[in-house]
């Protein structure tokens, strides 16, 4: 007998009320068999509410009401500009409610406030971005000889599956749901488990922004769930995913029956290279946001410091003063840097990565503990001393743990930054444009930051090489994903 909506006393004095039910069809709705499960706040593992779990038998209605949209062509037909306009309006709406959005992500995730201004900022000026996109969509006229007239349009696929995780909850719904409205698609996308609040929280301005009902529609609830039901759904013609490389593969798999379309946002473990001549100050600053951001749950973190050795003595030194001054604790504080892990499994899976480092022969510089006996909480961690082949240098640990090790040589870096599996990100630290530019053409990653880390921009793409993923989000690239191409052959 849950509500539809409870009241949620913030934290921080802001009171609002929260949407607990799916978001099929334009409304708030129970789910079929009135199923609901638990949300904790990570930061003080008490209950925040129940959301309705949906099911199978949800995820079919929801499905219905998508197909029906995108037929209906009222999306998926009218003018781009009027998509553009209501794309542009859900991002005003979220925009004039940031510190509400951002709280709630705070308190669901329990990531740093601060940071989540950062993620809701990035989710309003990336769905500005996008909405731009949606009257850019054009094809080509192809020369075939005098007696044809061909030309290429680019449409929308029909009704797409979106699965997101937990660690930016918001930014990854907007990832998703920004380049697929833009190109007239509509929309049944499930949220993580842990992390149902604040996309059904912004549900409630979709009809105001313009946007039809049943072309977004969200079902909360499990992977092994509502998420299997997307990817076996038959009417679904794609699915985008964000999450590890195992559930990855999995998705893939289970979509090949029906032969959808999918791109992936996988794992990483990505190097973080310092030259010699790299600005120290500047430098550790941008390690730390490589690892400490978002508490370290951050598919691109930073996790594999390579050091030149000119410069590793005095950099480790540095490293270890400024990690112990990160400021980890109540996300809601201002200064806090690092706030919660999002789960007791993420906080397990992390301890028993430390101890795994321990038992290899690494070297604890720095952290390593839990902190306090409530909310997952955790010391930013620096291991020393490490081989290539340990497991901490190999795995992802997703969370706050970083490696450290020396190189000499361009070469040997190239090799040893290469040699994974994954392929999402790299860092270069240097001041030699020559060097950011050489070791930038060889590194086998979808994003090269120079002299910056964790920095997102709307117009840049992002995505993975390797096992990091298939598909690129943000940027003109993103369209791709949700668009195919017509070719129109006409004999005159
Ligand atoms: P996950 O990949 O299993 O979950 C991500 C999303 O996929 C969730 O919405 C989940 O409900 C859904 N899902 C799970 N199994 C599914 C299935 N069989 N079919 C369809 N959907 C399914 O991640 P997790 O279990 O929450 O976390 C495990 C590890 O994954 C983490 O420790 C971390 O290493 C990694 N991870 C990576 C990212 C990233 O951005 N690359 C994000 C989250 C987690």
């Amino acid at each position: 007998n849950l509500p539809l909506s409870v009241k949620i006393d913030l934290p921080n004095g802001i009171s609002y009320e929260q949407p607990t039910g799916l978001f099929i069809n334009g409304e708030f709705v129970k789910s079929r068999q009135n199923k609901t499960f638990e949300v904790l706040s990570p930061s003080t593992e008490e209950e925040i509410t129940h959301v309705y779990e949906g099911r199978e038998d949800d995820v079919n209605l929801a499905v219905d009401a998508a197909h029906k949209a995108f037929y209906s062509g009222k999306w998926s037909t009218i003018h781009p500009n009027q998509r553009a306009k209501a794309i542009y309006k859900l991002a005003e709406l979220i925009e004039n409610d940031l510190e509400t959005v951002a709280s709630i992500e705070s308190l669901d995730n329990g990531k740093a406030i601060a940071s989540a201004r950062g993620d809701v900022s990035l989710v309003v000026s990336y769905l500005k971005s996008v909405a731009g996109y949606a009257d850019k969509i054009d094809g080509r006229v192809i020369d075939t000889g005098n007696n044809y007239f061909t030309y290429t349009k680019r449409e929308p696929l029909g009704v797409v599956g979106q699965i997101i995780p937990w660690n930016f909850p918001l930014l990854m719904w907007a990832w998703k749901v920004g380049p697929a409205l833009a190109a007239g698609n509509t929309i049944v996308l499930k949220t993580a488990e842990s992390t149902p609040l604040s996309a059904l929280y912004v549900s409630k301005y979709v009809k105001e922004a313009g946007i039809p009902d049943g072309v977004l529609n969200i079902v909360s609830g499990f992977g092994k769930i509502v998420g299997n039901a997307i990817t076996g759904h038959p009417k679904i013609k794609k699915i985008a995913f964000t999450g590890s490389t195992a559930t990855g593969k999995a998705i893939m798999k289970s979509s090949a029956d029906t032969l959808k379309k999918v791109t992936l946002e996988l794992g990483g473990k990505s190097p973080n290279i310092v030259f010699n001549d790299a600005d120290l100050k500047s430098t550790i600053q941008n390690i730390l946001i490589g690892i400490s951001y978002n508490s370290g749950e951050v598919c691109c973190a930073g996790t594999r410091l390579y050091v030149q050795e000119g410069i590793y003595d005095e950099l480790l030194a540095e490293l270890k003063t400024a990690i112990e001054a990160v400021k980890v604790g109540n996300p809601f504080e201002e200064d806090t840097f690092q706030g919660a892990q999002t789960s007791q499994n993420q906080l397990d899976k992390i301890l028993s990565y430390v101890k795994i480092g321990k038992d290899e022969g690494a070297r604890v510089v720095t952290g390593g503990k839990r902190l306090g006996d409530k909310g997952y909480f955790i010391q930013p961690t620096v291991f020393a001393d490490v081989e290539e082949t340990f497991r901490i240098v190999k795995e992802e640990i997703f969370g706050p743990v970083i490696t450290v090790s020396k190189f000499s040589t361009v070469d040997e870096i190239v090799q040893k930054a290469n040699d994974s599996d994954y392929g999402l990100a790299a860092g270069i630290h240097t001041t030699n444009l020559n060097t950011a530019i050489e070791v930038s053409n060889r590194l086998e990653a979808g994003t090269i930051w120079v002299n910056t880390y964790n920095d997102f921009d709307p117009q840049t793409p992002f995505g993975g090489f390797k096992h990091s993923g298939i598909g690129r989000e943000m940027g003109a690239e993103a369209l791709d994903n949700y668009t195919q191409v017509k070719a129109v052959r006409i004999k005159t």
